[in-house]
């Protein structure tokens, strides 16, 4: 059982909750403040005791003095005090930060990850920064389900000198996987994106669980050229074919692949589109996204689960030529949206494309995909 923070005190206490901020950005400005609002609940709930906030997140990678200038917190601080309507005072560490702990209530460090520009110190999860960044509070809450695989020093090292809470989004995240890790039969998996080496864990994992897997998008190819297909020039992971082989053999009954493609010449939105059966791939084509006999398919398929987890995109979704295919998954999801699961970052960019509202929705990314195989996740507080 994971450790949250209804019965925790805290009144008259400091209190420093790790978020994951991590959004994406482009020249400064936030594309999507999801990860923001969904770390507003217990922001909230604690703000109704609590004495002090100090919120703790990182952004992007830093690994020269540029990635600085590029990652500061300060927009996502802006973003965080208008939806939670009270002042939050942005900290650097050039300032003097126990004045500033000491004179505001609400206040947001910067990126956690600057330290890395000094002997890589948070992704390290270096002794001395976490009792640094400890000895500005009495409790620690993580509410980083995002960061909970990474041993860093404002999630897992700073738990060793203070009493240490998961936050609601870290619980509702376990919450929700759980019910992909204990389904209610029959599970069917959809599993799409484009490789399938970074999966082949995920893939084992939900082998053992599930009762069918749909294996599709760009990594249905590396099973069907293990089978023996022509795929053209369709995206393949060569080290992974000897694995899918040996999946196939031994799974047969559970793996099901596409029948036809839409595929394409380049690369590209643009490229002369054909419809192609699996069998009829020419040499110089690149398969984009499935066709309308697999979604049929996939259709009669998915009236049969209880629960459904979707873990990546049928096609390139990006493509607006090539996105039908992933559409098309996500209308047929919708309709039994209940019983469904999505996870992981592509499937997640392609619902908010194309304005989907699915009730059960993690943003865990590869978190929640380590949850899945069975990882311990050193972020996460246990009673
Ligand atoms: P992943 O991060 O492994 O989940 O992969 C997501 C990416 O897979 C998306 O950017 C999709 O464009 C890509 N994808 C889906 N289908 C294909 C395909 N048939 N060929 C190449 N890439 C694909």
């Amino acid at each position: 059982m994971i450790k949250g923070i209804e019965n925790a005190n805290f009144k008259n206490k400091k209190v420093i909750i790790r978020c994951d901020l991590n959004v994406p950005m482009k020249d400064g400005k936030i594309q999507d403040n999801t990860r923001i609002i969904e770390s507003l609940k217990t922001i909230r709930y604690v703000n109704k005791t609590a004495s002090k906030i100090i919120i703790l997140s990182h952004l992007g990678r830093i690994k020269t003095e540029e990635d600085i200038n590029k990652n500061s917190l300060k927009p996502i601080c802006d973003n965080l005090e208008k939806l939670l309507n009270e002042k939050i005072v942005f900290a650097t560490y050039n300032e003097n930060l126990e004045e500033i702990v000491s004179k505001n209530r609400i206040i947001m460090f910067e990126n956690t990850r600057f330290f890395d520009l000094d002997g890589r110190k948070e992704s390290t999860n270096d002794k001395d920064l976490s009792e640094f960044f400890a000895s500005f509070g009495d409790i620690f809450i993580n509410d980083a389900f995002g960061t909970c695989h990474r041993l860093n020093s404002s999630n897992v090292g700073i738990q060793n000198y203070l009493p240490s809470y998961n936050g609601f989004l870290v619980e509702k995240e376990v919450k929700l996987l759980d019910k992909v890790l204990n389904p209610k039969k029959p599970l069917i998996v959809i599993m799409g994106g484009a490789k399938v080496f970074d999966k082949i864990k995920l893939i084992e994992k939900l082998l053992k669980i599930s009762d069918k897997i749909i294996v599709t998008g760009g990594m249905a190819f590396t099973f069907l050229k293990a089978k023996g297909y022509e795929i053209g020039k369709s995206i393949v992971d060569e080290e992974s074919i000897h694995f899918c082989k040996k999946v196939l053999k031994e799974h047969e009954d559970k793996i099901i692949l596409p029948r036809d493609f839409y595929t394409g010449l380049e690369f590209e939105n643009s490229t002369t589109k054909n419809l192609r059966k699996v069998s009829e791939i020419q040499k110089e084509e690149i398969g984009l996204d499935i066709g309308p006999k697999t979604v049929k398919m996939y259709q009669s398929e998915l009236n049969n689960a209880e629960t459904i987890f979707w873990n990546g995109p049928v096609g390139v979704f990006e493509f607006d030529n090539f996105s039908y295919g992933t559409i098309r998954i996500c209308e047929i999801l919708n309709n039994i949206n209940d019983k469904v699961i999505i996870g992981g970052g592509d499937s997640v960019s392609a619902i908010n494309k194309f304005n989907f509202k699915f009730k059960n929705v993690s943003t865990g990314g590869g978190a929640a995909l380590e949850y899945i195989e069975g990882k311990k996740l050193p972020g996460l507080i246990f009673r």
